[in-house]
């Protein structure tokens, strides 16, 4: 039985709280729902399936969600409108995104990241690093973190990564726990875990709709 990680990337979504309970209240359920019902009835899931829920920062606490879209690199100070990775932790978050090219295009720079991965380790929650290149990982860090491998072309287009290409990535990357990310759908999703190799998925789009959502969990867990 393999471990996989299923995360979703809710990005600057949805608009309001109530929307935000109503989503994750289903997904939770849902997850609740499929984990008590075997494929058939003799058999177990064939992987065990971990999933992280990112939302807002605005709603982590309301939520008690798992992981965070990204994080300063230190703890406290005169850092306006940043939040700190000890923060995070206070509040339950176990898994921070860094590094999303959607942060990159807008200015985020490989020293930036560097230092906010570094951060992360050191307060004991878990990096998730994104990365549409291998030459964009930071040769120096010392400790584990996971990559995500996200084709920039792929993200948000609904044209996902061929499964052969990302295979090629996936070989190259020297890290025990790698995610695909980049147009994940429930008929796309269990490709690139079962053909490709990926340890699991980071989700956007698809994670803002719980039906779509569950499905792909379902799908990768059987
Ligand atoms: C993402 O936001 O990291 C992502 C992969 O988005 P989407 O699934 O919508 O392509």
């Amino acid at each position: 039985m393999k471990k996989l990680l299923i995360v979703a990337n809710w990005k600057m979504n949805p608009e309001r709280l109530t929307q935000a309970k109503l989503l994750f209240n289903s997904v939770k359920q849902g997850i609740k729902k499929i984990r008590n019902t075997r494929p058939n009835r003799n058999q177990r899931f064939s992987n065990r399936v971990e999933v992280v829920i990112c939302p807002p920062f605005v709603y982590l606490s309301a939520l008690k969600a798992n992981g965070a879209q990204d994080c300063f690199w230190e703890n406290k100070g005169a850092y306006t409108g940043e939040i700190s990775p000890l923060m995070l932790k206070d509040i339950g978050v176990k898994y921070v995104l860094i590094g999303h090219s959607e942060r990159r295009a807008r200015g985020e720079t490989f020293e930036m990241i560097n230092k906010k991965i570094k951060a992360v380790l050191k307060v004991g929650l878990k990096p998730i690093l994104c990365i549409d290149k291998l030459s964009q990982i930071p040769k120096d860090i010392q400790g584990n973190y996971i990559l995500a491998y996200e084709p920039v072309f792929a993200i948000g287009t609904g044209k996902p990564c061929s499964v052969e290409r990302s295979k090629k990535m996936r070989k190259n990357a020297d890290n025990n726990f790698v995610l695909y990310g980049g147009s994940v759908n429930s008929q796309n999703a269990k490709d690139y875990i079962e053909k490709a190799g990926f340890q699991g998925l980071l989700i956007g789009g698809a994670s803002l709709n719980s039906k779509e959502f569950l499905r792909i969990i379902k799908n990768v867990a059987i």
